[in-house]
């Protein structure tokens, strides 16, 4: 039976990935931070079927013991401090969650007698603002905040790991991807639950900054498989994952509210204070390779993942009121 570890378990991605190693027969053990309380309470959406092992990814000697208990023959490692505006906060928090620990990982992988193969989740945020679009796996790295900075390096030392030291080690470059999991702090996730929240009268207008923004927005569950096809193939790479459409804050804001049958003129304000100065322009990727090479395709179209989040957000609202 493969053994999978995933570290970051109780977050959007691990969820759906751990759901679908399950599904292809992986044994899967999740990384969580050492807490008070189980991740479990913290993470409703995971099967009984995952070992969680609370360990902080930081800590060398932690690492490798994990590493060495679970010998696993792939390892997701999906945890990271994900935040931007957390990035400007504490850069330091920033650059040990998202550094230190894939420098720990890889150390450790690197150590074991069988190193298992190793997917690390970067982001088009290293590109910065790009110059050019879409953006492929050539695109100069150039980010502009620290979040984007410190999955830069992580970046660099998973390619430097693999070309220096002989491990399978993969890049995904991961442009935005959504799904009923997005958490609020997220702008789809907070125009969903808000939709949701006005039409069963729980809140009254929604505030939002530039909706003239522009992302691409791929759905979660097409992008996990993505992850495992790249671990799969004969030779590591890099790889962008990403849909190749952009679509702005407002046909977010036009279909979420549309799945719950009201006119977003009437309840949408812009607060010019939520407007970020510094916003990307023309982020939108190329996944041509990892479509030629992997097999992979982005499924889910745009109009149908915004539905699914906000009839997800309805369907949480109404069980809070029972
Ligand atoms: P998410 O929902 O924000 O989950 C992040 C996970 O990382 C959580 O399990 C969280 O644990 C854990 N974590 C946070 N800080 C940590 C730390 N200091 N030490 C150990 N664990 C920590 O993220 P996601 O959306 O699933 O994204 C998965 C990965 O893909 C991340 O690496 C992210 O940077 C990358 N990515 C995501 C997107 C996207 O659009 N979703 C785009 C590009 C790249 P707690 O529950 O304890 O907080």
């Amino acid at each position: 039976m493969p053994r999978a570890l995933i570290t970051g378990i109780t977050g959007q991605d691990a969820g759906y990935l751990a759901d679908f190693l399950e599904s292809k027969g992986y044994e899967v053990h999740g990384a969580v931070r050492p807490r008070p309380n189980s991740a479990r309470q913290q993470s409703p959406n995971l099967s009984n079927q995952i070992s969680i092992h609370p360990v902080d990814l930081r800590d060398a000697p932690a690492v490798a013991q994990l590493l060495r208990r679970v010998r696993p023959h792939e390892v997701y490692h999906l945890a990271a401090q994900t935040h931007i505006p957390v990035s400007f906060e504490d850069p330091g928090a920033t650059v040990e969650a998202n550094v230190i620990t894939t420098l720990r990982l890889l150390e450790g992988c690197q150590r074991l007698d069988s190193p298992p193969r190793f997917f690390h989740a970067s982001t088009s945020q290293i590109f910065g603002r790009p110059d050019k679009a879409p953006q492929d796996e050539q695109t100069p790295v150039r980010p502009v905040n620290p979040y984007g900075a410190s999955k830069a390096m992580a970046t660099d030392l998973v390619r430097i790991w693999r070309e220096s030291h002989g491990l399978f080690a993969v890049n995904g470059i991961l442009f935005n991807h959504e799904s009923p999991r997005r958490g609020p702090d997220f702008v789809t996730g907070k125009i969903c639950r808000a939709a949701a929240a006005i039409k069963l009268g729980r809140q009254r207008e929604l505030l939002l900054g530039d909706v003239h923004a522009h992302r691409d927005w791929g759905d979660a569950r097409d992008f996990i498989e993505g992850f495992w096809r790249s671990l799969q193939h004969s030779t590591p790479d890099d790889y962008v994952f990403a849909t190749g459409e952009l679509h702005s804050v407002q046909q977010v804001v036009d279909v979420a509210f549309a799945t719950v049958g009201l006119d977003p003129a009437i309840h949408v304000r812009i607060d010019p204070s939520l407007f970020r100065k510094t916003e990307p322009s023309h982020v939108v990727g190329n996944p041509a390779k990892a479509c030629a090479i992997l097999g992979w395709t982005p499924l889910t179209p745009f109009a149908k993942l915004i539905r699914d989040m906000t009839e997800a957000a309805l369907l949480a609202c109404l069980e809070t009121a029972t």
